[in-house]
């Protein structure tokens, strides 16, 4: 299994690795910084450079382990290699994702709406929730209450629990282990604030302060099937 470096300090962008295998047009590496598609964040990009030959990775998949796409005749096995992430697609994700959290968090806590789905974009993010229908000033208030976590500078942390520490000591609705297969074995928890605004597994990447975020603003709402809406939002 790929080391996935992106678990531990989602800041940094550049690494060293070695080619373990190659598939087709796509390289598995002993350890990663490119986060793969999931958990509704979509893939890093960036480049992989051996010996002054370059490969721009354009694809990044997790099935039975990373596999990077690359454009071009791929490095040979056993090859090493210098990674480097998009930084700023990287951390347009980490604030996405963070202002993900911080919503899901008021819609549990102020409308008793779970999340059902989150996609992020570096550019934007949707959210779906269970809920019948937010109006204008429901929208405001959530506006309101998500940017004044961002304010108040809330520390956001990560780390691993085995599942049955886990779904003991956590929220089953803020956390929803329940939907996790069961040869999960461990849990990534992302917490902000040491859980005194939220607290859920999650493996994607995140800023390190709230206040990274940036100012959040809902830019629409719609119908997302029945008793679900669609939150839809850009940052700063
Ligand atoms: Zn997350």
């Amino acid at each position: 299994m790929t080391d996935a470096l992106y678990l531990e300090d989602s800041t940094e962008t550049t690494f060293e690795a070695t080619v373990d295998r190659v598939a087709g047009d796509r390289v598995v590496l002993d350890r990663t910084q490119f986060y793969p598609t999931g958990g509704g964040q979509p893939h890093d990009t960036g480049v992989l450079g051996a010996d002054g030959d370059e490969w721009a990775v354009t694809g990044v998949e997790n099935t039975d382990t990373i596999y990077h796409e690359v454009d071009g005749d791929p490095p040979a096995a056993g090859t090493s290699v210098r990674g480097e992430v998009d930084a700023d697609r990287r951390r347009a994700h980490s604030r996405y994702h963070t202002a993900q959290h911080l919503l899901s968090a008021v819609l549990l806590a102020e409308f008793d709406a779970p999340t059902t789905g989150n996609q992020v974009y570096a550019d934007r993010a949707r959210l779906d929730c269970e809920h019948d229908r937010f109006s204008e000033s429901d929208l405001e208030a959530l506006e309101a209450a998500v940017n004044e976590l961002v304010d108040a500078g809330h520390d956001v942390t990560w780390y691993t629990l085995d599942r049955e520490t886990a779904e003991a000591e956590l929220d089953p609705e803020r956390t929803r282990l329940d939907l996790l297969p069961d040869s999960i074995t461990e849990v990534r928890i992302v917490d902000i604030d040491n859980g005194d605004v939220d607290r859920t597994a999650c493996a994607g990447t995140h800023v390190e302060n709230t206040s990274e975020v940036g100012e959040f603003e809902i830019t629409g709402r719609e119908t997302a099937g029945s008793g679900r809406e669609r939150i839809r939002f850009v940052l700063d």
